[in-house]
């Protein structure tokens, strides 16, 4: 056996950490817990995965329930689409593969939200299929490792590295090969602060020798940031307010929100009142009682929020037919973005 294999999977067995999904070979719970790491660090992910177990046991009840449910199950993890292909999914585990998961990676990657990455996770962890897994925390191990300054954000690299996987996964159990390089990742071969004094690989390791850990892995690509300015409307009302759901294609799909105005640079009342008067039909001008500013930033986006508190004695004449009638405690029945939850504790 290669020695570099050795090490890992000796240091591996004695400091692997004990995860739930680690102890099971059921393609249902593994595929979970994959797309919740996707969105999520271990600790909080734990929490996730037992709340959807405890609220879908299996893919057919998955797929059977209200996607309002999921997006409830789901909130605070943001990427909500993530969610939805969950849902999606799991419907196609019932219609097209007679309720049972799909047990090759072919099969696999055919359903939504799944990628190259997810299928190599289920097949190999599930079904014992050779299939390396290739996560951030891989790329920069491996990266590391034999001091390879190839991008890793350019999808033409990603062969070259499961070329180098490939190579020292043979003959190996796939799932505890796989495991082994994911926790030495994330456990040893850090981001910031590598443990190289107690890394079972130190002595074969090119980047420590040649002193070039900090700048490996390699990134090209700088994430373009676009900055959004959201005013959002508490409008109070007999101690309620007004949620409405979100309808368009877009990052909280079908979640629901305070009544919003988007606008291209930071507003002020004078510039809402127009259009806010169309919306829920009253001049706001001397009614705003509260001003808040959040800022929420998600990988591609800044969001400038501003909240706008409203009180009102007549009921408003929503034109939006998506508008409901909450209050404080109700609002937790729905799903709502974790920013607009931010606000609401707030209050
Ligand atoms: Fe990572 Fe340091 Fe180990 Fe090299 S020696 S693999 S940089 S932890």
């Amino acid at each position: 056996m290669n020695q570099i294999v050795l090490e890992i999977l000796n240091w591996y067995h004695k400091n692997a950490r004990n995860l739930p999904w680690r102890v099971t070979n059921d393609p249902y719970k593994i595929w979970l817990s994959e797309i919740i790491l996707q969105q999520t660090q271990i600790i909080q992910g734990l929490t996730y995965y037992e709340k959807f177990l405890e609220n879908f046991s299996s893919v057919n009840k998955l797929a059977k329930a209200d996607e309002d449910r999921i997006l409830k199950l789901w909130q605070g993890l943001g990427y909500y689409s993530r969610a939805r292909n969950l849902h999606k999914a799991a419907k196609m585990v019932v219609t097209e593969f007679n309720g049972k998961f799909p047990n090759t990676y072919n099969e696999i990657i055919k359903l939504p939200g799944v990628g190259d990455y997810t299928a190599a996770a289920i097949a190999s962890f599930a079904f014992e299929e050779p299939y390396p897994v290739l996560d951030g925390n891989v790329f920069r191990f491996i990266s590391r490792l034999y001091n390879i300054d190839l991008p890793i954000d350019e999808q033409k690299n990603r062969k070259v590295f499961l070329e180098v996987l490939r190579e020292l996964m043979k003959d190996q159990p796939p799932s505890t090969f796989n495991n082994a390089m994911m926790e030495m990742g994330a456990t040893v071969c850090k981001p910031q602060n590598p443990l190289c004094s107690t890394c079972p690989v130190q002595s074969y390791c090119e980047a420590y020798n040649k002193d070039t850990i900090s700048i490996r892995p390699v990134k090209n690509k700088k994430v373009k940031v676009t900055v959004r300015h959201l005013n959002f409307f508490f409008i109070e009302y007999h101690n309620g307010f007004f949620i409405e759901q979100r309808t368009g294609k877009g990052i909280w799909q079908n979640l629901f929100q305070l009544p919003l105005i988007e606008t291209m640079a930071e507003a002020k009342t004078s510039d809402l009142t127009l259009q806010l008067k169309s919306l829920y039909n009253y001049n706001v001008k001397n009614k705003v009682i509260h001003q808040q500013s959040l800022r929420h930033l998600l990988t591609h986006q800044t969001i400038e929020a501003q909240f706008w508190h409203i009180k009102v004695e007549q009921k408003p004449l929503f034109i939006n037919k998506n508008m409901v009638f909450t209050n404080l405690s109700d609002y937790k029945n729905f799903a709502v973005p974790k920013l607009i939850e931010n606000y609401l504790l707030l209050l």
